[in-house]
Protein backbone atom coordinates (compact mmCIF):
# COMPACT_ATOMS: atom_id res chain seq x y z
CA UNK A 1 0.00 0.00 0.00
CA UNK A 2 2.44 2.32 1.05
CA UNK A 3 4.70 1.68 -1.72
CA UNK A 4 1.73 2.27 -4.74
CA UNK A 5 1.22 5.67 -2.63
CA UNK A 6 5.02 6.60 -2.97
CA UNK A 7 4.55 5.87 -6.88
CA UNK A 8 1.28 8.39 -7.10
CA UNK A 9 3.04 10.83 -5.46
CA UNK A 10 6.18 10.67 -7.83
CA UNK A 11 3.87 10.36 -10.71
CA UNK A 12 2.23 13.63 -10.04
CA UNK A 13 5.40 15.15 -9.34
CA UNK A 14 6.61 14.85 -12.36
CA UNK A 15 3.62 15.47 -13.96
CA UNK A 16 3.87 18.89 -12.03
CA UNK A 17 7.13 19.34 -13.50
CA UNK A 18 6.58 19.06 -16.98
CA UNK A 19 3.62 21.41 -16.99
CA UNK A 20 5.79 24.11 -15.09
CA UNK A 21 8.45 23.80 -18.09
CA UNK A 22 5.76 24.44 -20.68
CA UNK A 23 5.22 27.37 -18.71
CA UNK A 24 2.08 26.82 -17.20
CA UNK A 25 1.62 28.38 -14.13
CA UNK A 26 1.20 25.97 -11.52
CA UNK A 27 -0.99 26.97 -8.17
CA UNK A 28 -3.19 25.49 -5.90
CA UNK A 29 -6.50 26.79 -5.20
CA UNK A 30 -5.60 26.93 -1.66
CA UNK A 31 -2.88 29.63 -2.23
CA UNK A 32 -5.27 31.53 -4.33
CA UNK A 33 -7.19 33.58 -1.85
CA UNK A 34 -9.40 34.38 -4.77
CA UNK A 35 -8.99 38.03 -4.67
CA UNK A 36 -8.79 38.74 -1.10
CA UNK A 37 -4.94 39.65 -0.20
CA UNK A 38 -3.27 40.22 3.32
CA UNK A 39 -2.25 43.85 2.57
CA UNK A 40 -3.12 46.51 0.38
CA UNK A 41 -0.13 46.56 -1.78
CA UNK A 42 -0.52 43.12 -2.62
CA UNK A 43 -4.23 43.82 -3.71
CA UNK A 44 -2.87 46.97 -6.19
CA UNK A 45 -0.13 44.81 -7.67
CA UNK A 46 -2.87 42.13 -8.24
CA UNK A 47 -4.69 44.43 -9.88
CA UNK A 48 -2.97 46.21 -11.66
CA UNK A 49 -1.44 42.72 -14.02
CA UNK A 50 -4.60 41.36 -13.80
CA UNK A 51 -5.69 45.02 -15.68
CA UNK A 52 -2.84 44.33 -18.36
CA UNK A 53 -4.47 41.13 -18.92
CA UNK A 54 -7.75 42.27 -19.46
CA UNK A 55 -6.55 44.99 -22.12
CA UNK A 56 -5.61 41.72 -23.73
CA UNK A 57 -8.70 40.40 -24.04
CA UNK A 58 -11.71 41.52 -26.61
CA UNK A 59 -14.59 43.62 -25.96
CA UNK A 60 -16.77 40.35 -26.30
CA UNK A 61 -14.73 38.48 -23.49
CA UNK A 62 -15.44 41.47 -21.44
CA UNK A 63 -19.10 41.20 -21.91
CA UNK A 64 -18.86 37.06 -20.90
CA UNK A 65 -17.19 38.26 -17.91
CA UNK A 66 -19.39 41.01 -17.02
CA UNK A 67 -22.51 38.18 -17.61
CA UNK A 68 -21.07 35.66 -15.46
CA UNK A 69 -21.11 37.82 -12.54
CA UNK A 70 -24.37 38.89 -13.48
CA UNK A 71 -25.52 34.83 -13.41
CA UNK A 72 -23.19 33.74 -10.26
CA UNK A 73 -25.03 36.72 -8.45
CA UNK A 74 -28.53 36.22 -9.74
CA UNK A 75 -28.88 32.28 -8.18
CA UNK A 76 -31.19 32.42 -5.94
CA UNK A 77 -29.36 30.96 -2.93
CA UNK A 78 -26.61 33.47 -3.68
CA UNK A 79 -28.72 36.61 -3.65
CA UNK A 80 -30.20 35.60 -0.41
CA UNK A 81 -26.93 34.74 1.03
CA UNK A 82 -25.08 37.81 0.46
CA UNK A 83 -28.70 40.02 1.40
CA UNK A 84 -28.58 37.68 4.28
CA UNK A 85 -24.94 38.24 5.58
CA UNK A 86 -25.16 41.93 4.88
CA UNK A 87 -27.81 42.86 7.22
CA UNK A 88 -26.30 39.90 9.72
CA UNK A 89 -23.17 41.81 9.71
CA UNK A 90 -23.91 46.02 9.04
CA UNK A 91 -27.17 45.29 11.61
CA UNK A 92 -28.52 47.70 8.73
CA UNK A 93 -31.65 47.06 6.22
CA UNK A 94 -33.90 44.72 5.48
CA UNK A 95 -33.36 41.21 3.73
CA UNK A 96 -36.65 41.70 0.99
CA UNK A 97 -35.06 44.83 0.16
CA UNK A 98 -31.18 43.96 -0.39
CA UNK A 99 -32.75 40.90 -2.27
CA UNK A 100 -34.51 43.53 -4.80
CA UNK A 101 -31.33 45.89 -4.26
CA UNK A 102 -28.71 42.83 -5.03
CA UNK A 103 -31.08 41.91 -7.80
CA UNK A 104 -31.27 45.04 -9.81
CA UNK A 105 -27.43 45.33 -9.87
CA UNK A 106 -26.85 42.27 -11.07
CA UNK A 107 -29.78 42.82 -13.42
CA UNK A 108 -29.65 46.26 -14.52
CA UNK A 109 -25.74 47.80 -14.80
CA UNK A 110 -25.06 48.12 -18.01
CA UNK A 111 -22.13 46.45 -19.35
CA UNK A 112 -19.98 46.98 -22.49
CA UNK A 113 -23.06 48.37 -24.69
CA UNK A 114 -22.39 51.48 -22.73
CA UNK A 115 -19.73 52.08 -24.13
CA UNK A 116 -20.60 53.88 -27.75
CA UNK A 117 -17.65 54.71 -30.18
CA UNK A 118 -18.21 58.47 -31.81
CA UNK A 119 -17.13 58.80 -35.21
CA UNK A 120 -16.02 61.47 -37.29
CA UNK A 121 -15.81 61.64 -40.93
CA UNK A 122 -14.95 64.27 -43.80
CA UNK A 123 -12.75 65.20 -46.51
CA UNK A 124 -9.79 64.84 -43.63
CA UNK A 125 -10.64 61.59 -43.78
CA UNK A 126 -12.13 59.34 -40.15
CA UNK A 127 -11.22 59.92 -36.91
CA UNK A 128 -13.37 57.78 -34.13
CA UNK A 129 -13.30 58.97 -30.16
CA UNK A 130 -13.74 55.89 -28.07
CA UNK A 131 -14.09 54.47 -24.38
CA UNK A 132 -11.29 53.17 -22.75
CA UNK A 133 -10.06 51.58 -19.41
CA UNK A 134 -8.15 53.94 -16.69
CA UNK A 135 -6.18 51.38 -15.57
CA UNK A 136 -6.77 50.43 -11.85
CA UNK A 137 -9.65 51.78 -10.01
CA UNK A 138 -9.45 52.08 -6.18
CA UNK A 139 -13.38 52.22 -4.98
CA UNK A 140 -14.50 52.81 -1.43
CA UNK A 141 -17.77 51.72 -0.26
CA UNK A 142 -20.66 52.33 2.29
CA UNK A 143 -21.97 50.59 4.62
CA UNK A 144 -25.36 51.34 3.95
CA UNK A 145 -25.36 49.67 0.22
CA UNK A 146 -22.40 47.22 1.00
CA UNK A 147 -23.04 44.30 -1.64
CA UNK A 148 -24.72 46.58 -4.12
CA UNK A 149 -22.34 48.59 -4.96
CA UNK A 150 -19.35 46.03 -5.38
CA UNK A 151 -21.61 44.33 -7.46
CA UNK A 152 -22.81 47.28 -9.69
CA UNK A 153 -18.91 49.18 -9.86
CA UNK A 154 -17.17 45.65 -10.71
CA UNK A 155 -19.66 45.25 -13.44
CA UNK A 156 -19.16 48.87 -14.59
CA UNK A 157 -15.77 48.82 -14.29
CA UNK A 158 -14.91 45.58 -15.68
CA UNK A 159 -17.06 46.50 -18.60
CA UNK A 160 -14.87 49.72 -18.89
CA UNK A 161 -11.70 47.17 -18.66
CA UNK A 162 -10.84 48.50 -16.01
CA UNK A 163 -9.48 46.32 -12.83
CA UNK A 164 -10.78 47.53 -9.47
CA UNK A 165 -9.51 47.34 -5.82
CA UNK A 166 -12.31 47.36 -3.56
CA UNK A 167 -11.75 49.55 0.13
CA UNK A 168 -15.50 48.59 1.54
CA UNK A 169 -16.42 50.28 4.87
CA UNK A 170 -14.76 47.69 7.72
CA UNK A 171 -18.23 46.90 9.45
CA UNK A 172 -19.42 45.19 5.87
CA UNK A 173 -15.46 43.16 5.85
CA UNK A 174 -17.00 39.56 6.17
CA UNK A 175 -19.92 39.98 3.57
CA UNK A 176 -17.46 41.78 1.14
CA UNK A 177 -14.91 39.37 1.46
CA UNK A 178 -17.32 36.58 0.51
CA UNK A 179 -18.55 38.80 -2.32
CA UNK A 180 -15.35 39.31 -3.74
CA UNK A 181 -14.51 35.75 -3.75
CA UNK A 182 -17.69 34.84 -5.73
CA UNK A 183 -17.25 37.11 -8.05
CA UNK A 184 -13.99 35.98 -8.78
CA UNK A 185 -14.69 32.34 -8.53
CA UNK A 186 -17.06 32.97 -11.09
CA UNK A 187 -15.03 35.25 -13.16
CA UNK A 188 -12.07 32.38 -13.48
CA UNK A 189 -14.77 29.97 -14.77
CA UNK A 190 -15.72 32.03 -17.18
CA UNK A 191 -11.47 32.39 -18.28
CA UNK A 192 -11.38 35.50 -16.83
CA UNK A 193 -7.85 36.45 -15.73
CA UNK A 194 -7.52 36.28 -11.91
CA UNK A 195 -7.79 39.26 -9.56
CA UNK A 196 -10.43 41.29 -11.63
CA UNK A 197 -11.47 42.53 -8.26
CA UNK A 198 -9.17 42.43 -4.94
CA UNK A 199 -9.61 43.68 -1.60
CA UNK A 200 -7.80 43.79 1.78
CA UNK A 201 -8.62 41.21 4.34
CA UNK A 202 -8.97 44.04 6.42
CA UNK A 203 -10.31 47.36 5.27
CA UNK A 204 -9.29 50.33 7.15
CA UNK A 205 -9.10 53.77 6.96
CA UNK A 206 -5.22 53.77 6.96
CA UNK A 207 -5.56 51.05 4.30
CA UNK A 208 -7.67 53.32 2.16
CA UNK A 209 -5.25 55.94 2.47
CA UNK A 210 -2.28 53.45 0.85
CA UNK A 211 -4.86 53.02 -2.16
CA UNK A 212 -5.72 56.58 -2.49
CA UNK A 213 -2.08 57.60 -2.20
CA UNK A 214 -0.77 54.72 -4.75
CA UNK A 215 0.36 55.89 -7.96
CA UNK A 216 -0.39 52.46 -9.49
CA UNK A 217 -4.41 53.28 -9.04
CA UNK A 218 -5.49 55.73 -11.43
CA UNK A 219 -8.88 56.68 -11.19
CA UNK A 220 -10.20 56.86 -7.14
CA UNK A 221 -14.12 56.39 -6.24
CA UNK A 222 -15.71 56.99 -3.09
CA UNK A 223 -19.45 56.52 -2.56
CA UNK A 224 -20.12 57.62 1.10
CA UNK A 225 -20.51 60.66 2.74
CA UNK A 226 -18.75 64.02 2.79
CA UNK A 227 -15.97 63.12 4.24
CA UNK A 228 -14.65 60.53 2.40
CA UNK A 229 -15.83 62.16 -1.00
CA UNK A 230 -13.91 65.32 0.14
CA UNK A 231 -10.70 62.95 1.18
CA UNK A 232 -10.80 61.29 -2.44
CA UNK A 233 -10.83 65.13 -4.41
CA UNK A 234 -7.93 65.89 -2.35
CA UNK A 235 -5.84 63.12 -3.10
CA UNK A 236 -3.89 64.87 -6.61
CA UNK A 237 -5.51 62.00 -8.96
CA UNK A 238 -8.79 61.68 -11.08
CA UNK A 239 -12.23 60.74 -8.92
CA UNK A 240 -15.72 60.25 -8.26
CA UNK A 241 -17.65 61.40 -5.74
CA UNK A 242 -20.69 59.87 -4.78
CA UNK A 243 -21.94 61.62 -1.97
CA UNK A 244 -24.83 62.00 0.71
CA UNK A 245 -28.47 63.61 -0.31
CA UNK A 246 -31.25 64.22 1.80
CA UNK A 247 -34.16 64.08 -0.61
CA UNK A 248 -37.02 66.29 -0.29
CA UNK A 249 -40.64 65.03 -1.02
CA UNK A 250 -43.13 68.48 -2.23
CA UNK A 251 -47.15 67.20 -2.48
CA UNK A 252 -49.22 69.51 -4.05
CA UNK A 253 -53.13 69.52 -4.03
CA UNK A 254 -53.07 68.09 -7.87
CA UNK A 255 -51.93 64.79 -6.76
CA UNK A 256 -53.65 61.63 -6.63
CA UNK A 257 -52.96 61.65 -2.43
CA UNK A 258 -53.89 58.14 -2.21
CA UNK A 259 -51.09 56.95 -4.49
CA UNK A 260 -48.78 59.86 -3.12
CA UNK A 261 -49.15 58.31 0.32
CA UNK A 262 -48.57 54.48 -0.49
CA UNK A 263 -45.25 55.57 -2.91
CA UNK A 264 -43.74 57.98 0.32
CA UNK A 265 -44.25 54.90 2.54
CA UNK A 266 -42.93 52.23 0.33
CA UNK A 267 -39.76 54.62 -0.76
CA UNK A 268 -38.97 55.70 2.74
CA UNK A 269 -38.94 53.14 4.08
CA UNK A 270 -37.07 51.06 1.64
CA UNK A 271 -34.18 49.23 3.59
CA UNK A 272 -34.76 51.10 6.38
CA UNK A 273 -34.93 54.42 4.72
CA UNK A 274 -30.80 53.75 3.95
CA UNK A 275 -30.85 54.54 0.68
CA UNK A 276 -29.05 58.02 -0.18
CA UNK A 277 -32.01 58.58 -2.46
CA UNK A 278 -34.63 57.65 -0.07
CA UNK A 279 -37.28 60.28 0.42
CA UNK A 280 -35.66 62.14 3.81
CA UNK A 281 -38.78 64.40 4.96
CA UNK A 282 -42.39 65.73 2.95
CA UNK A 283 -43.26 69.16 2.33
CA UNK A 284 -46.96 68.98 1.54
CA UNK A 285 -49.72 71.68 1.15
CA UNK A 286 -52.03 71.94 3.87
CA UNK A 287 -55.15 71.29 1.78
CA UNK A 288 -54.21 67.80 1.46
CA UNK A 289 -51.75 67.28 4.33
CA UNK A 290 -54.37 65.22 6.54
CA UNK A 291 -55.81 63.26 3.63
CA UNK A 292 -52.11 62.13 3.12
CA UNK A 293 -51.39 61.29 6.45
CA UNK A 294 -54.57 59.08 6.64
CA UNK A 295 -53.81 56.91 3.51
CA UNK A 296 -50.48 56.84 4.85
CA UNK A 297 -51.37 55.50 7.93
CA UNK A 298 -53.04 52.76 5.82
CA UNK A 299 -50.35 52.37 4.03
CA UNK A 300 -48.01 51.03 7.29
CA UNK A 301 -47.10 54.22 8.70
CA UNK A 302 -47.04 55.08 12.57
CA UNK A 303 -47.96 58.57 13.47
CA UNK A 304 -46.24 60.10 16.84
CA UNK A 305 -48.85 62.86 17.43
CA UNK A 306 -47.44 63.92 20.91
CA UNK A 307 -44.25 66.79 20.09
CA UNK A 308 -43.06 65.47 23.62
CA UNK A 309 -42.62 61.88 22.53
CA UNK A 310 -41.21 63.06 18.86
CA UNK A 311 -38.53 65.07 20.98
CA UNK A 312 -37.60 62.08 23.02
CA UNK A 313 -37.30 59.62 19.89
CA UNK A 314 -35.10 62.24 17.65
CA UNK A 315 -32.74 62.56 20.91
CA UNK A 316 -32.75 59.03 21.25
CA UNK A 317 -31.76 58.24 17.52
CA UNK A 318 -29.01 61.38 17.58
CA UNK A 319 -25.70 62.25 18.73
CA UNK A 320 -25.08 65.03 20.67
CA UNK A 321 -23.45 66.78 16.94
CA UNK A 322 -27.34 66.04 15.75
CA UNK A 323 -25.36 63.30 13.51
CA UNK A 324 -27.09 60.17 13.56
CA UNK A 325 -26.23 57.14 16.17
CA UNK A 326 -24.89 55.28 13.75
CA UNK A 327 -25.78 52.08 15.64
CA UNK A 328 -29.55 52.95 14.88
CA UNK A 329 -28.96 53.54 11.24
CA UNK A 330 -31.45 51.59 9.03
CA UNK A 331 -33.18 50.15 12.17
CA UNK A 332 -36.85 49.11 11.70
CA UNK A 333 -39.35 51.45 12.73
CA UNK A 334 -40.64 48.73 15.05
CA UNK A 335 -36.95 48.33 16.89
CA UNK A 336 -37.09 52.94 16.38
CA UNK A 337 -40.72 53.21 18.03
CA UNK A 338 -39.32 50.80 20.88
CA UNK A 339 -36.92 53.35 22.17
CA UNK A 340 -39.33 55.29 23.44
CA UNK A 341 -41.54 52.76 24.98
CA UNK A 342 -44.40 52.36 21.70
CA UNK A 343 -44.91 49.11 20.63
CA UNK A 344 -45.94 47.98 17.47
CA UNK A 345 -46.46 44.87 14.64
CA UNK A 346 -43.82 43.92 12.19
CA UNK A 347 -46.22 45.34 9.41
CA UNK A 348 -45.52 48.99 10.62
CA UNK A 349 -42.79 50.14 8.54
CA UNK A 350 -42.74 54.00 8.60
CA UNK A 351 -42.83 56.48 11.66
CA UNK A 352 -44.15 59.79 10.70
CA UNK A 353 -44.74 63.06 12.36
CA UNK A 354 -45.98 66.60 11.87
CA UNK A 355 -42.56 68.96 12.61
CA UNK A 356 -41.93 72.85 11.59
CA UNK A 357 -38.86 73.29 8.63
CA UNK A 358 -36.28 73.69 10.30
CA UNK A 359 -37.28 70.61 12.82
CA UNK A 360 -33.51 68.31 13.23
CA UNK A 361 -35.22 65.39 11.58
CA UNK A 362 -36.21 67.86 8.42
CA UNK A 363 -32.78 69.23 7.99
CA UNK A 364 -30.15 66.04 9.27
CA UNK A 365 -29.84 63.11 7.09
CA UNK A 366 -30.63 60.57 9.82
CA UNK A 367 -30.67 57.27 7.75
CA UNK A 368 -33.51 55.75 9.27
CA UNK A 369 -37.43 55.14 8.38
CA UNK A 370 -38.34 58.23 10.35
CA UNK A 371 -40.28 61.00 8.22
CA UNK A 372 -40.94 64.38 9.14
CA UNK A 373 -43.84 65.98 7.47
CA UNK A 374 -44.20 69.95 7.10
CA UNK A 375 -47.58 71.71 6.45
CA UNK A 376 -46.88 74.24 3.40
CA UNK A 377 -49.80 77.08 2.89
CA UNK A 378 -48.70 76.82 -1.09
CA UNK A 379 -46.84 74.99 -3.89
CA UNK A 380 -44.13 77.48 -4.82
CA UNK A 381 -43.64 77.59 -0.97
CA UNK A 382 -43.35 73.89 -0.68
CA UNK A 383 -40.40 73.77 -3.31
CA UNK A 384 -38.73 76.84 -1.92
CA UNK A 385 -38.28 75.15 1.58
CA UNK A 386 -37.39 71.75 -0.09
CA UNK A 387 -34.44 73.54 -1.60
CA UNK A 388 -33.29 74.48 1.96
CA UNK A 389 -33.83 71.20 3.10
CA UNK A 390 -32.51 69.64 0.11
CA UNK A 391 -29.18 72.19 1.36
CA UNK A 392 -27.87 72.26 -2.20
CA UNK A 393 -26.48 68.20 -2.45
CA UNK A 394 -28.18 68.15 -5.78
CA UNK A 395 -28.52 64.49 -4.73
CA UNK A 396 -32.02 63.99 -5.18
CA UNK A 397 -35.48 65.02 -4.92
CA UNK A 398 -39.12 64.28 -5.76
CA UNK A 399 -42.64 65.72 -6.38
CA UNK A 400 -46.39 64.21 -6.01
CA UNK A 401 -48.40 66.67 -8.59
CA UNK A 402 -50.01 66.81 -12.03
CA UNK A 403 -48.92 69.98 -12.83
CA UNK A 404 -46.59 70.20 -15.38
CA UNK A 405 -45.53 73.85 -14.59
CA UNK A 406 -44.64 73.03 -11.22
CA UNK A 407 -43.38 69.79 -11.69
CA UNK A 408 -40.47 71.72 -14.15
CA UNK A 409 -40.42 73.93 -11.26
CA UNK A 410 -39.20 71.61 -8.83
CA UNK A 411 -36.72 70.16 -11.04
CA UNK A 412 -35.04 73.25 -12.23
CA UNK A 413 -34.89 74.68 -9.06
CA UNK A 414 -33.42 72.08 -6.96
CA UNK A 415 -30.91 70.46 -9.77
CA UNK A 416 -30.96 67.25 -8.64
CA UNK A 417 -29.46 64.22 -9.96
CA UNK A 418 -32.32 62.44 -9.67
CA UNK A 419 -35.67 63.48 -10.01
CA UNK A 420 -38.70 61.62 -9.59
CA UNK A 421 -42.14 62.09 -10.42
CA UNK A 422 -45.27 60.53 -9.03
CA UNK A 423 -43.51 57.42 -8.03
CA UNK A 424 -41.15 56.18 -5.23
CA UNK A 425 -37.93 57.26 -4.85
CA UNK A 426 -36.15 54.08 -5.94
CA UNK A 427 -37.83 54.32 -9.43
CA UNK A 428 -34.93 56.41 -10.03
CA UNK A 429 -32.51 53.73 -9.98
CA UNK A 430 -34.26 51.36 -12.14
CA UNK A 431 -36.98 49.81 -9.53
CA UNK A 432 -40.23 51.03 -11.29
CA UNK A 433 -38.65 53.29 -13.12
CA UNK A 434 -37.08 53.32 -16.79
CA UNK A 435 -33.15 53.53 -17.18
CA UNK A 436 -30.63 51.66 -15.47
CA UNK A 437 -29.62 50.83 -12.08
CA UNK A 438 -26.28 52.40 -10.46
CA UNK A 439 -25.41 52.46 -6.74
CA UNK A 440 -22.69 54.96 -7.16
CA UNK A 441 -24.48 58.18 -7.64
CA UNK A 442 -22.13 60.43 -8.63
CA UNK A 443 -23.85 64.14 -7.96
CA UNK A 444 -20.33 66.58 -6.65
CA UNK A 445 -18.05 65.14 -10.09
CA UNK A 446 -21.02 65.21 -12.27
CA UNK A 447 -21.07 61.66 -13.85
CA UNK A 448 -24.57 61.41 -12.62
CA UNK A 449 -26.04 58.05 -12.77
CA UNK A 450 -22.53 56.48 -13.03
CA UNK A 451 -22.15 53.24 -15.87
CA UNK A 452 -19.31 51.49 -17.80
CA UNK A 453 -18.46 54.72 -19.38
CA UNK A 454 -17.98 56.70 -16.27
CA UNK A 455 -15.04 54.84 -15.32
CA UNK A 456 -13.41 55.28 -18.92
CA UNK A 457 -11.33 57.87 -20.11
CA UNK A 458 -12.25 59.22 -23.84
CA UNK A 459 -9.08 58.95 -26.26
CA UNK A 460 -9.30 59.64 -29.91
CA UNK A 461 -7.79 57.93 -33.32
CA UNK A 462 -7.17 59.53 -36.10
CA UNK A 463 -6.76 58.25 -39.62
CA UNK A 464 -5.95 61.26 -42.41
CA UNK A 465 -7.04 61.42 -45.81
CA UNK A 466 -8.69 58.42 -45.71
CA UNK A 467 -11.72 55.62 -44.99
CA UNK A 468 -14.82 58.38 -45.30
CA UNK A 469 -16.81 56.62 -47.66
CA UNK A 470 -20.08 59.40 -47.75
P1 LIG B 1 -19.35 56.80 5.38
O1 LIG B 1 -19.00 58.09 4.72
O2 LIG B 1 -19.28 56.69 6.84
O3 LIG B 1 -18.44 55.63 4.78
C1 LIG B 1 -18.28 55.43 3.39
C2 LIG B 1 -16.94 54.76 3.13
O4 LIG B 1 -15.91 55.69 3.38
C3 LIG B 1 -16.65 53.58 4.06
O5 LIG B 1 -15.95 52.58 3.35
C4 LIG B 1 -15.77 54.19 5.13
O6 LIG B 1 -14.93 53.23 5.73
C5 LIG B 1 -14.99 55.20 4.33
N1 LIG B 1 -14.50 56.36 5.05
C6 LIG B 1 -15.25 57.26 5.75
N2 LIG B 1 -14.46 58.25 6.21
C7 LIG B 1 -13.20 57.96 5.80
C8 LIG B 1 -11.93 58.58 5.95
N3 LIG B 1 -11.78 59.73 6.62
N4 LIG B 1 -10.84 57.99 5.38
C9 LIG B 1 -10.96 56.85 4.68
N5 LIG B 1 -12.14 56.20 4.52
C10 LIG B 1 -13.22 56.75 5.07
O7 LIG B 1 -20.82 56.45 4.85
P2 LIG B 1 -21.74 55.21 5.21
O8 LIG B 1 -22.39 55.43 6.51
O9 LIG B 1 -21.04 53.95 4.98
O10 LIG B 1 -22.83 55.42 4.07
C11 LIG B 1 -23.87 56.34 4.18
C12 LIG B 1 -23.58 57.65 3.49
O11 LIG B 1 -23.22 57.43 2.13
C13 LIG B 1 -24.81 58.54 3.44
O12 LIG B 1 -24.42 59.87 3.64
C14 LIG B 1 -25.36 58.33 2.05
O13 LIG B 1 -26.13 59.39 1.55
C15 LIG B 1 -24.08 58.17 1.27
N6 LIG B 1 -24.29 57.38 0.05
C16 LIG B 1 -24.23 57.99 -1.14
C17 LIG B 1 -24.44 57.26 -2.29
C18 LIG B 1 -24.41 57.88 -3.64
O14 LIG B 1 -24.48 57.14 -4.60
N7 LIG B 1 -24.30 59.17 -3.76
C19 LIG B 1 -24.71 55.90 -2.20
C20 LIG B 1 -24.74 55.30 -0.95
C21 LIG B 1 -24.52 56.05 0.18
Amino acid sequence: MKMELDLIQEMIKQVLEEIKEEGVEVSSKEEYGYGVFDSMVEAIDASEKAQKELFECSVQQRDKFVDAIRAEILKKENLEMISYDAVEETKIGRVEDKIIKNRVAAENTPGTEDLKTRAITGEDGLTIEEYCPFGVIGSITPTTNPTETLINNSISMIAGGNTVVFSPHPRAKKVSIKLVKMMNKALEEAGAPRNLITMVKEPSIENSKIMMESPKVRLLVATGGPAIVKQVLSAGKKAIGAGAGNPPVVVDETADIEKAAKDIVSGASFDNNVPCIAEKEVFAVESVVDQLIYYMKKNGAYEITSPEVLEQLDKAVSKENGKPNPSLVGKSAKELLALVGINVDDDVKLVIARTNKDHHLVTEEMLMPILPIVSVSDVDTAIDWAYEAEAGNRHTAIMHSKNVDKLTKMAKKLEATIFVKNAPSYAGIGVGGEGHTTFTIAGPTGEGITSAKSFCRIRRCVMSEALSIR
